[in-house]
């Protein structure tokens, strides 16, 4: 069913009305477009992990086990509720987001801090891949106005990432720096890098590069792809910009650009 309305002569007044109102028929069905395959995508990563419990229930209960045996089967299940857990959250967050485009809160941040809480919070999982994170920061601050815990978790799930491709022993550097008007923090690591031919697509929602090989093996450890998307939208609200510079065999940099706070805003108990 076409709802377009006809135009006869674009420039007399009924017909600039129906170009506008063709016109906003054409968002509305790509946003609607849009919706359905977020739906569609979700649901789909949502089904495989209670696939999983299911199957792994009716194991259970299909013949009796050991102990041992339903420990395991209780310790899988358990695994995918986890990530049910983790996926809803994920899910709720960029919801959330896509409502909040406009009104973000604007406090007066010193990345350096915003980097030393994120690295503290991944230390752990760091430590467990023997993963060393390198601080490279400033002496003095380096403001920004905005809301710490969207950039924070840009962070996170930037470092969360390069942590999770490092090789034991590796190195992940975390910077910043101050160019101009502009805050850079960039993350580099020594894992295997990415193929050129993902790199337009690593910011966009559900999506992964290593997707098809990670069905194939049962792999269930592997992300949603929806870390990145989080953190772009995170820099795009603040009026910056996130990009990444890999290629197979380099490791990889994502580069996080935000605006300075201006020095008309100053915050309380700093000196203009
Ligand atoms: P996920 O949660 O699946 O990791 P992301 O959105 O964080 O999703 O990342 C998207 C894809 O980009 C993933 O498939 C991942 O393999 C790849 N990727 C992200 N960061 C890195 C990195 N530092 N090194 C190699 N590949 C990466």
């Amino acid at each position: 069913l076409d709802a377009r309305l006809p135009v006869d002569n674009p420039f007399d007044e009924p017909g600039r009305l129906a170009v506008s109102f063709n016109a906003l028929l054409a968002r509305l069905e790509a946003a609607f477009g849009e919706l359905g395959r977020f739906t569609a995508d979700a649901s789909h990563e949502l089904r495989t992990p209670l696939t999983v419990i299911r199957s792994v229930g009716e194991v259970g209960l299909r013949e009796p086990h050991s102990e041992a045996e339903y420990r395991n089967i209780i310790g899988t299940m358990l695994e995918e509720v986890d990530r049910l857990t983790l996926l809803t959250t994920m899910l709720l967050e960029l919801t959330r987001a896509e409502g909040r485009r406009t009104a973000i809160k604007r406090e007066s941040i010193d990345l350096r801090e915003l980097i030393r809480d994120a690295a503290g919070f991944l230390g752990v999982l760091a430590e467990e891949g023997r993963v060393c994170i390198d601080l490279d920061l400033p002496d003095s601050p380096v403001p920004v106005s905005g809301d710490w815990t969207m950039l924070r978790q840009a962070v996170v799930n930037l470092l969360d990432n390069a942590i999770k491709h490092s090789p034991p022993d590796a190195v992940v550097a975390i910077a910043c720096r101050t160019h101009a008007d502009l805050a850079e923090i960039t993350v580099a690591d020594q894992g295997p890098g990415i193929p050129a031919e993902h790199l337009p697509h690593l910011f966009d929602r559900f999506y992964r590069v290593d997707a098809a090989r990670g069905r194939q093996d049962g792999d269930r450890r592997g992300g949603f792809g929806l870390g990145l998307a989080i953190a772009r939208w995170a820099v795009e609200a603040h009026g910056g910009r996130i990009e990444a510079d890999s290629a197979p065999g380099k490791g990889s940099v994502f580069r996080i650009a935000l605006p300075r706070e201006r020095t008309l805003s100053h915050p309380e108990g700093t000196t203009p």
